[in-house]
């Protein structure tokens, strides 16, 4: 079964390719399903690069003139990837119940610590790291979200590996068990290539070590192409991604639903 649950489109304004495009990739790649889920918008607060609020029930309705239009060829299910924070709890009940979003995806690239505002990609230390996980780990617990995409992004940060990246591994690890959340591992992250870092030549993200402890627990992962372009869908990348999936012994499953 081929699957994508993590797909981006122009409307975020860091993505090119408009929701038709998507679709014919992805049958063109003979793939089962594919699930879209652009950066999510908020009613009272704009991240940015992000779809507009006013973009959302257009989005939504592209993607369920698609699914009728192409249910003989593949299944289509539409979806927001977002932060979670506390206070806007109602906001994905509401995409949920009121707009039929059929799927929320986790993806914590901003949290706030104290009032700071802070960026996942930017921080100044690993005790920051545990930070992003007690934030994601409380998205984790809410039901709202089917998966943690990339849950290993703090590691896009340029810091050697000490207890606390220990800690956060564990503490992201036991919440997915605990609350039998699915991890993505991101294709995307393979698709940017190794840097080099103060503690070698390696992804930012999968990191080796991350996915070594989930392969010890019986954790399901999915293996997602968060692609940002149309020709992303099913690239040479996924395919290495499920190489290294394979041989790190993860517990691959291929459908969210
Ligand atoms: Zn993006
Ligand atoms: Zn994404």
């Amino acid at each position: 079964m081929r699957t994508n649950f993590h797909t981006h489109t122009y409307r975020c304004n860091h993505a090119i390719g408009e929701e038709k495009d998507y679709v014919l990739e992805a049958i063109e790649k003979n793939l089962d399903i594919l699930g879209f889920s652009d950066h999510g918008p908020f009613k009272d607060e704009v991240f940015d690069p992000r779809m507009p609020f006013s973009d959302l029930d257009d989005y939504l309705f592209k993607i369920e003139e698609l699914k009728n239009a192409y249910k003989d060829k593949i299944c289509i299910k539409s979806g927001l990837e977002m932060e979670f924070f506390p206070e806007k709890s109602k906001q994905y009940e509401e995409l949920l119940t009121k707009h039929n979003v059929e799927y929320l995806v986790l993806g914590q690239h901003f949290f706030r610590d104290n009032n700071a505002f802070i960026d996942t990609y930017i921080l100044d230390d690993t005790s920051h790291y545990l930070k992003y996980a007690e934030l994601a780990i409380e998205g984790m617990k809410t039901g709202y979200f089917k998966f943690l995409a990339h849950p290993d992004v703090v590691f896009v940060n340029n810091f050697k590996w000490d207890k606390n990246c220990d800690k956060f591994c564990d503490l992201i690890i036991n919440a997915a068990l605990k609350h039998n959340l699915i991890l993505e591992y991101n294709a995307n992250g393979v698709r940017k290539g190794k840097r080099k870092f103060c503690d070698g030549t390696r992804f930012a993200y999968p990191d080796e070590r991350f996915w070594q402890k989930v392969a010890k627990e019986d954790i399901k992962v999915i293996i997602n192409s968060d692609c940002h372009s149309p020709e992303y869908i099913w690239d040479s990348y996924m395919d290495k991604s499920f190489e290294m999936a394979k041989d790190l012994n993860l517990n691959l499953i291929y459908n969210i639903f």
